[in-house]
């Protein structure tokens, strides 16, 4: 579930649609939270739906580290990449947290090289950020997840300071269980998570 204040809009004509903050959303909040609404398949069962269908929900959906596939039952599905993101996935979490503050009409992006990808995605890039890398490749994987988490990290710390509207998702909302408190934590759990993944 997408945080109340992330609303789908048309950005601009070559992004098209994507999600903004209308208010801002500071720094240290869950911006995504899974919750029981979406909709989790597995691999096989991707694979049995009618071509259509397959085609929206990949082109939608997000791996996860078990290897099912996950499609938010809300307007989540339309968070765009951005090679600045304002928002990254929490290491051990089915969750995302704001990395600095959202200000209003601002986007709530993430970088798509931090999620799951399939070792031949490749997609060109259209963010405009100063720093577009103008393409999405797995192999920005390791790079990006070393500097993201660590922003992760920083922006972890403000996780019970602030207002966090998805605190009710439990059990998927990381207040309520043990944090990890440092960088290297993360790291070497991502490590474990990403290579468990590629030895599949
Ligand atoms: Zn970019």
């Amino acid at each position: 579930m997408m945080h109340p204040d992330a609303r789908l809009t048309v950005v601009n004509e070559k992004i098209g649609v994507g999600l903004i903050a209308n208010k801002r959303i500071p720094k240290g909040t869950i911006t995504w939270c899974r919750d029981d609404l979406d909709l989790v398949l597995t691999r096989k069962q991707v694979k049995t739906l009618p071509k259509l269908a397959r085609q929206t929900f990949q082109k939608y959906c997000t791996r996860m580290n078990d290897g099912d596939y996950l499609l938010n039952w809300d307007n989540g599905r339309y968070q765009n990449h951005s090679c600045n993101p304002t928002s990254c996935l929490l290491p051990g979490f089915d969750c995302e947290i704001s990395l600095r503050d959202i200000e209003e009409g601002e986007q709530i992006t993430s970088d798509y090289a931090t999620y799951n990808l399939s070792k031949d995605s490749a997609w060109a890039c259209i963010c405009n950020e100063p720093a577009c890398r103008g393409s999405i490749l797995v192999e920005d994987q390791a790079e990006r997840l070393n500097e993201l988490f660590q922003l992760v990290a920083k922006a972890q710390q403000y996780l019970k300071l602030v207002e966090q509207p998805l605190d009710f998702l439990t059990p998927h909302f990381p207040g309520n269980r043990t944090m990890p408190r440092y960088p290297r934590t993360f790291l070497t759990r991502l490590r474990d998570d990403l290579g468990r993944r590629f030895s599949k």
